[in-house]
């Protein structure tokens, strides 16, 4: 368990793969290693169950932080417990590979399951927040971000090795990072295989270490970033900066910075996708003359022709007034909520001149209340 490897290793994604990025090569691996397509191959097996643990881990988006935060001990409760335990619990340590690699003569041993020591490794990926305005998300606009990420030491260029000297192979490993131990017992040859202890599974000797890094090759720096955010953005979304995260090792490509964004509500608009929507109020009277209504759009104001006899509650869309598409032609629409103001505070020429005008109603004026009072009569009879 020991020497489980990474989950975006072992599907080959880098760690800000999109979920589909996820999906397609989990299946591709699936598809290469299948037992049915694999009966000769017994690597093969450990192949297709390691994809598909590492998918189920990866699809599963809370199940994802937890690994991206903790590691294989925040998905799996019993991840170190067995390690050193004795009894039955040292049982399960047993490197499967190692065993079907010698019975089947060798080859394909533990190296396929252990990835070497000094493998190329992607660098530390960064994840990093900005608060957007409704207006910068809608727009798109530029922010700078400051992260901390390792680079290549800038004295040595990355070798680790003081001006002058050049890093050395390890005569231990023959620069492989990794040595390689046989035992013989009555069931046959294991082998495995463990970290080099003269060159620290690096592969290499340094003679004169730089001074600056100590012969580490890398150094911390703190770096601001600019991050152009796309019009249209939505609240949770990132943007991803390939390869300006951590620089990789032994080789490796560098890790990416992801940058999501939280949108600031608005005080007058509200988003649904690429939909605006907003809520106008109106007056009772507005509501049965009709009116040339001013609404406020992304844009700017546009005048609205609101007919006679709008009821409260109607939502009129207006095409293509929304927000532009991330990726894609087109924009989304806006939607106007028209809600009926009742007044509270009328005086009393108001009240006079109200019920007149209650006064002068006739049934055709109210459909609905005439219904209304039909269906009683039905359901009551017709006494009052
Ligand atoms: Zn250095
Ligand atoms: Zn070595």
């Amino acid at each position: 368990m020991a020497d489980k490897r990474d989950y975006y290793e072992v599907l080959g994604v880098s760690k800000g793969a999109t979920d589909d990025e996820i999906k397609k090569a989990y299946r591709k691996l699936a598809k290469k290693y299948h037992p049915d397509l694999n009966k000769d191959n017994p690597e093969a097996a450990d192949k297709f169950k390691e994809a598909g643990e590492a998918y189920e881990i990866l699809s599963d988006k809370e199940k994802r932080a937890r690994y991206d935060q903790f590691g294989f001990a925040g998905v799996d409760p019993n991840y170190g417990a067995g390690q050193g335990a004795g009894g039955f619990g040292g049982f399960e340590d047993v490197d499967l590979g190692d065993i079907f690699g010698s019975f089947f003569g060798g080859g394909f041993g533990g190296s396929s399951r252990q990835s070497r020591a000094n493998a190329p490794r992607q660098g530390e990926s960064i994840r990093r927040s900005v608060v957007l305005s409704f207006e910068e998300a809608v727009f798109g606009c530029e922010k700078e971000i400051t992260i901390d990420r390792v680079e290549k030491c800038t004295e040595c260029g990355g070798t680790g090795a003081e001006k002058g000297y050049t890093p050395e192979t390890c005569p231990t490993c023959h620069g492989t990072g990794t040595v390689q131990q046989t035992q013989r017992t009555p069931f046959g040859a294991f082998s495995s295989s463990s970290p080099c202890s003269n060159c620290r599974g690096t592969g290499k000797i340094i003679k004169k270490p730089c001074k600056k890094c100590h012969g580490t090759g890398t150094e911390r720096r703190s770096r601001t970033l600019k991050v152009s955010i796309p019009a249209g953005i939505d609240d949770g979304q990132s943007v991803a900066l390939r390869g300006q995260g951590g620089a990789g090792t032994n080789g490796g490509p560098a890790g990416d910075v992801i940058v999501t964004v939280s949108i600031r509500p608005h005080p007058l608009f509200q988003r649904d996708g690429y939909d605006v929507w907003c809520e106008v109020p109106i007056s009772y009277a507005q509501a049965c003359l009709g009116e040339k209504l001013i609404v406020p759009t992304i844009d700017g104001k546009v005048e609205y022709s609101m007919p006679a006899g709008t009821q409260p509650g109607t939502v009129f869309r207006m095409r293509g007034k929304g927000i532009q598409m991330v990726n894609g032609r087109g924009r989304g629409d806006q939607y106007v909520k028209v809600t009926l103001e009742i007044p509270k505070n009328l005086n009393d020429k108001q009240k006079e001149l109200l019920r007149e005008l209650e006064d002068s109603d006739t049934p055709q004026n109210h459909p609905g209340r005439k219904s209304f009072r039909d269906k009683m009569k039905d359901l009551f009879g017709k006494k009052d």
